[in-house]
C-alpha cells in the first residue's frame, strides 16, 4: 500500500525511508492541510519512537523536492499540503479547517504577458464552511426569519 509513495520518492531520486512514506500517506489520506504538530500526534500513535524533528526534516525535504507544498495562511502556522499543483484555499473562520478550491487564476496570463514567470499562486478565501453553516442553521434557524 506504500507503493505509490515509494514511486514518488524514487521519481525524485530521494531515499525511501519509512518516515517519509508514513508522512506522504498521512498527507494523502488527510487532506486537511495539517501542521507538523498534527502529523506528529497522529503518526506517533503507530510509531512511538518517531520524533518531531524527524517530521520537520522530512516535510522540509519533501517540500524542497516539490512533492508537497507548505501554506502559511493563519499567522505563523505552517500547514502542509499533499497537492503541489496550483490551487486555492478556503479557510473556515469557525472550525479552522482548510479546503482545496480548484479554480484557474484569471490574472495569470496577464502577469506572464508582462514577462514574469509565475511559479506559485496563493489565493485564500475566508468564510464559513458548509458544515458550520448547516450547524448554524440548525442552532439558530435560517437567517432573516427573526
Ligand atoms: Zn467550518
Ligand atoms: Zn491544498
Amino acid at each position: 500500500m506504500f507503493e505509490k509513495y515509494v514511486r514518488i520518492l524514487k521519481e525524485h531520486s530521494m531515499k525511501v525511508t519509512p518516515q517519509r512514506l508514513e508522512i506522504l500517506r498521512y498527507l494523502d489520506e488527510h487532506r486537511n492541510h495539517p501542521t507538523v504538530e498534527m502529523i506528529y500526534l497522529e503518526l506517533k500513535k503507530r510509531s512511538p519512537s518517531l520524533s518531531k524533528t524527524t517530521i520537520y526534516n522530512s516535510v522540509e525535504i519533501l517540500e524542497k523536492h516539490g512533492i508537497i507544498q507548505s501554506l502559511r495562511i493563519i499567522g505563523n502556522e505552517t500547514r502542509y499540503d499533499y497537492r503541489s499543483d496550483l490551487h486555492h484555499h478556503f479557510i473556515c473562520k469557525k472550525c479552522g479547517r482548510i479546503f482545496d478550491i480548484d479554480l484557474t487564476c484569471p490574472v495569470i496570463d496577464r502577469v506572464e504577458k508582462n514577462g514574469f514567470k509565475v511559479e506559485e499562486i496563493h489565493g485564500y478565501f475566508k468564510g464559513i464552511c458548509k458544515d458550520c453553516l448547516e450547524k448554524e442553521i440548525e442552532e439558530n434557524g435560517p437567517k432573516g426569519t427573526s
